[in-house]
């Protein structure tokens, strides 16, 4: 049988779809490793997602470190990767409002559909998810991969705009820090200090000063600064010397003061310059107590909240204010084949801002 140029290549992806390549953690405190596995098999309701890119997050490494030995979980060998953008390859037999090629990003953490926090679109709070934990690339395979598969409910179409390299870090930094300033409040003309310029900070500067805000950046490494005001900071603050409180107040203090960092000494700097009325928004998982005085936080009425990322909802709205407002993350891009080298550079604070490997670079 003749097959022309276009049936050959149908089949070469069909041949291909059943293997891939993906870097496994096969236990904690252990490299990655390169390999063929089988291609995930997805259910009526799920999609196959051709994984472009996916952004390397902390937390992945903190995947690494034995991050889940206090979940009753043990999900080893995983595929590690939450922040994935690509297209779909392969829709279940009851998904109707997607079709292979479509351009998706996973939201990554699967609530119970059922406690109050669910009910209410705040799944990322899910309290089932302290006992019975199901995130991809956490509890379950995710992007670290050519394809991934997830509920087709939680594939987020990409606005058009976004490349899949720019779109990939959204689906936890960006989404991350969109939340933080959401829910911290922020509005025009206020001050909002960002604490650590990392992969999450980055994004927090261009978001909050999309937002409205003056911004102010907070950062102990020098060649920094000149990064912070490229991103649009209007001050930056150095956390080095120990002044970091007084030199907030000196600027008339934060409104909201969104820490990113896991200095945890910094973290008890920076409260000092939290204005009356501020909050302080807590979202890197350091260990430590906060010196909280009651009557410092009663007579200034400020509040602390934490943040673990975001909703779909709230992933929907940033990746629309993302291309609207001409967000982009810093990225450096690597083949999969080089995820042990990222991890290396991100436990040494070299990347700038954010990774991002490409299992599908086609
Ligand atoms: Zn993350
Ligand atoms: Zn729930």
């Amino acid at each position: 049988m003749l097959l022309n140029a276009c049936e050959h290549l149908t089949l070469g992806n069909h041949a291909k779809r059943n293997r891939m390549k993906a870097a496994v953690l096969e236990y904690v405190q252990q490299p990655l490793t390169i390999k063929d596995v089988p291609t995930p098999t997805i259910g009526d309701q799920d999609v196959l997602i051709r994984v472009h890119a996916c952004g390397v997050c902390h937390t992945d490494l903190h995947i690494a470190d034995g991050l889940l030995s206090s979940f009753a979980t043990n999900p080893f060998p995983l595929i590690p990767g939450h922040e994935v953008a690509g297209t779909v390859e392969a829709v279940g037999a009851r998904v109707d409002h997607l079709k292979p090629g479509d351009r998706v990003g996973a939201y990554w953490w699967f609530g119970c559909g059922r406690c109050r926090c669910c009910l209410s679109g705040q799944e990322q709070a899910c309290i089932t998810s302290q006992s019975d934990l199901r995130a991809a690339g956490l509890t379950l395979d995710g992007g670290y991969a050519e394809y991934m598969k997830v509920p087709a409910a939680y594939a987020m179409r990409l606005p058009a705009e976004l490349d899949f390299v720019v779109a990939a870090p959204f689906f936890c930094a960006g989404l991350t820090m969109y939340a933080a300033l959401k829910n911290s409040g922020l509005r025009a003309g206020q001050r909002a200090v960002v604490v650590g310029i990392g992969g999450l900070g980055h994004l927090a500067i261009q978001i909050a000063r999309a937002f409205g805000a003056e911004v102010v950046a907070v950062t102990s490494t020098d060649e920094k600064c000149e990064l912070a005001k490229q991103l649009g900071a209007h001050h930056v603050v150095s956390a080095t010397d120990g002044s970091v409180g007084k030199q907030l107040l000196d600027l008339g203090g934060g409104d909201v003061v969104l820490s990113t960092t896991l200095d945890f000494q910094t973290i008890r700097e920076v409260m000092r310059g939290l204005s009356p009325l501020g909050t302080l928004v807590l979202t890197g998982m350091t260990p430590g107590r906060l010196p909280l005085d009651p009557r410092t936080f009663i007579l200034g009425q400020q509040r602390v909240i934490g943040i673990n990322f975001g909703s779909r909802q709230d992933l929907h709205e940033v990746l629309q204010f993302a291309f609207r407002h001409n967000i982009h993350p810093m990225v450096e891009t690597y083949p999969l084949e080089e995820i042990n080298t990222v991890h290396q550079r991100l436990k040494k604070n070299e990347v700038r801002f954010r990774a991002v490997v490409t299992p599908q670079s086609e």
